[in-house]
């Protein structure tokens, strides 16, 4: 099989870090293509160059993705063969390239993966978190109300979760996360993966929450955040918590014995406070 079907989009997975972590046949791919759909064409121009790739680029980002669609339909329905990149990993992964690959499919275009790179699936791949079963949720919103209610949303959720974060809210998030599903959950922060200062850092809730906010260093970067789903060991946390909240309430206000019991048994202070 050639390297590139004509009037064929090829979906390239390109690093997210370290710009060796792409496949010879993703190599191969972009030199073949008539043109290469670019989310931003001057962040991916050095990685291309690195590689000795000099096929021409187009842009397609969030802001022009409707009206550059059209155009690449219609290259493609001619005979040309375009490769969808974005500024790194998976394209479609918190990234461009959705409504061009559904506008393809509709038109009959085929549509070739060629896999990579992901950081959520890299961060996984070490977090010692159940792998079995999990969620991706991309990025949490950026407002604290919209975030804590999603983060709440998703305080039953039995599968490990997958969040994109920004450096500088992980602090924030990661406060919020130990408020809504408690402090003894347990979480995974990976930050700069496949980078010069890769880290990845796994601890109770609490434990986390309380080294980002106190380490500047932690706060930099590009982050994942990993958390453990809700399981039976956290409906028995929940369940004491609730016994020693109950017990504190007799001689304390309801937010102070929340308080208390959340740290003495790592339940969630949110829950706790609300079933009172
Ligand atoms: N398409 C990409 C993928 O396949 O992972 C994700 C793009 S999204 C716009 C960028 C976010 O991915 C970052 O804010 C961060 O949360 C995560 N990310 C990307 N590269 C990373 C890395 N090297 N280490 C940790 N997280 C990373």
């Amino acid at each position: 099989m050639s390297t590139v079907q004509p009037g064929s989009l090829s979906v390239v997975a390109t690093p997210i870090g370290h710009r060796d972590d792409i496949s010879a046949r993703a190599i191969a791919t972009l030199r073949a293509a008539d043109v290469i759909a670019a989310e931003d064409t001057r962040h991916s121009r050095p990685l291309l160059l690195h590689h000795n790739i000099d096929t021409p680029l187009v842009a397609l980002h969030e802001h022009n993705e409707r009206e550059a669609v059209d155009g690449l339909v219609r290259r493609m329905l001619a005979g040309q063969s375009v490769a969808l990149i974005s500024d790194a990993g998976t394209p479609l992964v918190s990234d461009p390239g959705f409504r061009l690959v559904r506008a393809a499919r509709a038109a009959g275009i085929r549509c070739v993966p060629l896999p990579g790179a992901c950081a959520a699936i890299a961060a996984l791949s070490v977090a010692g978190l159940p792998s079995d079963r999990f969620v991706f949720e991309g990025f949490l919103p950026p407002k604290a109300a919209a975030r804590r209610s999603r983060l709440q949303e998703l305080a039953g959720e039995p599968r490990t979760l997958i969040f994109y974060e920004s450096s500088h809210r992980v602090a924030e998030s990661l406060a919020d996360m130990r408020e809504v599903f408690g402090g003894a959950r347990e979480a995974v922060l990976a930050r700069e993966l496949t980078k010069m200062f890769e880290t990845v850092i796994g601890e109770p809730l609490a434990e986390l929450a309380a080294r980002v906010a106190g380490d500047p260093d932690q706060q930099r970067g590009e982050c994942v955040l990993l958390v453990t789903g809700r399981g039976e060991e956290t409906d028995a946390r929940l369940a004491e918590g609730q016994r020693i909240f109950a017990l504190l309430r007799e001689e304390l206000p309801p937010a102070k014995a929340a308080k208390l019991a959340a740290a003495i048994t790592g339940a969630p202070r949110k829950s706790l406070y609300e079933a009172s």
